[in-house]
């Protein structure tokens, strides 16, 4: 029996980048401006290479320009950071995405921080961090700006929810509670070292997972009704010898209980490129100071 209403990621980000698509015409059409987004691939991993080529795809597919750079794994981190350097110079660039991890000769951090604030696309620079800690419109991580828009589309006024993050990564779990706090909800974080976290989550109407860890959160941790983002992807043995995809959450457990659930996949990833595209789109307008050209910083509603 299951009694949780599936929450469609895929659906989702199909409406949000056919409004990112209607702004990007809108732009061209009112200012003559085409927003590019600059990737930068470092070696020859295969599934970045998919996660890369899949954001050229879709940023082409909304109309934008898309900048592919391929470097060798060899590359040295002072030559990075003089392509960062040309792409925070180039105008025909909006948005930046080096594709994490990098080769380990190539420190991340200082690649992050030599992104332009402006052109940080995948918010992770320490100041879109801070502002969006202080407030002051920055450019938020993807994968936790996506959660918010299918919470808030899922749900409506956040006001005053108990909110649970599991995991306190940069790209992921920090983010999310400080959208979840800018929204009013009373937000826990935890982590491997929370005790009793099963308890932690039966007092959650919201819980999103993104710790990385197969199907950990069971059926018996949700409060009836709750709202779960499952935000983990992993690989793992499948009945039939191949591997399949699962998250954090055991789904078949978690969905006789929940009100609302992302599954793994189709769940929350759509929706982190689709958020991507939104960032390139609301960089290029910030960096050419305009505001006459509507955004969808919310889900558009289902036609
Ligand atoms: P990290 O490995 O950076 O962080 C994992 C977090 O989970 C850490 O804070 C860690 O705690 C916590 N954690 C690990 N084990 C446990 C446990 N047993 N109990 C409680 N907390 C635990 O991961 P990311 O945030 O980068 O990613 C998390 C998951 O989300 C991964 O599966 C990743 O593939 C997926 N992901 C999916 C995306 C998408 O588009 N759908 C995008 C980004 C990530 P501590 O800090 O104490 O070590």
């Amino acid at each position: 029996m299951s009694s949780a209403k599936r929450i469609d990621g895929k659906e989702a980000s199909a409406r949000l980048k056919v409004g990112v698509a209607a702004a990007v015409a809108e732009l061209k059409q009112k200012h003559g401006i085409v927003p590019g987004l600059a990737t930068v691939l470092v070696g020859e991993d295969p599934a970045s290479q998919v996660y890369v080529s899949s954001k050229q795809k879709t940023a082409t597919a909304a109309g934008m320009n898309s900048f592919q750079h391929d470097l060798p794994a060899n590359t040295s981190e002072a030559d990075l950071l003089a392509l960062v350097a040309e792409l925070n110079a180039d105008p025909a660039v909006n948005g930046i995405l080096v594709q994490l991890p990098v080769p380990k000769q190539i420190d991340p951090f200082k690649v992050i921080t030599a992104i332009s604030p402006g052109k940080d696309v995948d918010g992770l620079h320490p100041e879109s961090v801070g502002r969006l800690v202080a407030g002051g419109g920055a450019l938020v991580s993807c994968t936790p700006l996506g959660c918010l828009m299918l919470l808030k589309d899922t749900l409506g006024d956040l006001t005053g929810k108990r909110a649970l993050i599991m995991g306190r990564s940069n790209l992921v779990g920090k983010p999310m509670a400080h959208l979840l706090l800018n929204e009013n909800c009373t937000v826990t974080m935890a982590h491997s070292r929370t005790v009793d976290l099963p308890g932690v989550c039966r007092e959650a109407d919201i819980v999103v997972a993104a710790v990385g860890q197969a199907e950990m959160v069971r059926g018996d941790w949700i409060k009836p009704g709750a709202t779960v983002l499952d935000v983990g992807i992993i690989r793992v043995p499948a009945p039939d010898g191949k591997t399949k995809l699962v998250g954090d959450v055991n789904f078949a457990e978690a969905e006789k209980v929940a009100g609302a659930i992302t599954p793994v996949p189709g769940g929350v990833g759509p929706m982190t490129i689709a958020c991507l595209m939104l960032n390139t789109l609301k960089a290029c307008c910030a960096q050419h100071g305009i505001t006459d050209v509507e955004l969808p910083l919310t889900l558009p509603p289902k036609t």
